[in-house]
């Protein structure tokens, strides 16, 4: 491969800690499934160079990158521009370069919705969703933009609940409110969509989360974020309860699907790398 169409097809992940990170084999495999001449590295990049890391990816001529916490809020005055739920976010996870630009998306949240609605159609629908992290801002922003009903943020701590919610109401026009989590959450008896955007369960099959399993019905949908372990104990009661349900599998799948989209062009085979994903995390 000549060097100059190398460095012209590279992209990467900014991370931080993330040694081994599983996408990698998951972004390559699309990038061999469709013969692209591509790579996609992985670099540590401590916060004291992230600046520098960002200069260095455009003088190279990268195509993009992802980037992982704490990369994705303090990115932001490094980019020439934001797409729209990026900018509502306030969070960047995929960094595109567009002409000379490169712009700032957040593909977390649209991985997300990608994988709801291959379930469940969101519009019109109430929806529960736990957590108001940097996962659930950007669930509750793309959910929301297709047209909910009505989103309740259910999260432990009051300020950084509120502060979603506001951003959801004022910034996206949502019909939202904030329910303080305290003890076993009662889910009302006309939600539709329940979705675990904490980080209860991440590593730890047992982890419970505060939810009155009672209030689980059969029509609801449950989804997850956590990816690792796939089947959270949320998972596990909800299927037991008759509910349908999603892991973080397919939103981390679909977020890398939603990248090399943005980079290459091409739309990749979201199966293919999720069989990779899959394979680099030994759940095959
Ligand atoms: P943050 O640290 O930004 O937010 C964590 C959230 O979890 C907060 O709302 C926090 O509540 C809540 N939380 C954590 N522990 C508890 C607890 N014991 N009881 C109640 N609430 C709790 O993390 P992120 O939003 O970045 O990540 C959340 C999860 O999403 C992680 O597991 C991550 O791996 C996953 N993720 C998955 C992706 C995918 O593609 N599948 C993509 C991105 C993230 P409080 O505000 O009260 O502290």
């Amino acid at each position: 491969m000549p060097s100059a169409n190398f460095l012209h097809s590279l992209v990467g992940s900014l991370s931080q800690g993330a040694a081994g990170n599983p996408t990698v084999a998951m972004v390559e495999a699309a990038f061999r499934h469709h013969g692209l001449h591509w790579r996609y590295v992985n670099m540590e990049v401590p916060p004291a160079g992230l600046a520098e890391a960002v200069r260095g990816a455009k003088a190279m001529g990268f195509r993009g990158f992802n980037l992982s916490m704490p990369h994705k809020v303090a990115v932001i005055p490094l980019l020439d521009g934001l797409g729209e739920s990026a900018s509502l976010i306030g969070a960047v996870n995929c960094v595109v370069r567009r002409g000379e630009q490169l712009i700032g998306e957040n593909t977390d949240g649209k991985g997300f919705l990608k994988s709801l609605q291959e379930v469940s159609d969101p519009r019109g629908k109430n929806i529960v969703m736990f957590g108001a992290g940097g996962a659930a801002r950007a669930v509750a922003v793309e959910v929301g933009l297709v047209g909910v009903k009505h989103i309740a943020v259910v999260n432990r701590d009051e300020a950084r609940g509120r502060e979603l919610v506001d951003t959801l109401r004022h910034k996206a026009k949502l019909n939202a409110d904030l329910v303080v989590w305290r003890g076993d959450y009662a889910l009302p008896a006309d939600t539709d969509i329940v979705i675990n955007a904490t980080s209860i369960g991440l590593y730890d099959a047992d982890a419970r989360l505060a939810l009155n399993l009672d209030s689980l019905k059969p029509n609801m949908v449950v989804a997850d974020v956590v990816f690792s372990p796939p089947q959270t104990r949320l998972l596990r009661d909800a299927t037991a309860r008759g509910c349908r349900t999603l892991d973080g599998l397919g939103m981390l799948v679909n977020q890398g699907v939603i990248g090399v989209q943005y980079w290459t062009g091409v739309t990749p085979d979201a199966a293919a790398m999720r069989r990779a994903l899959e394979e680099a995390m030994s759940l095959q």
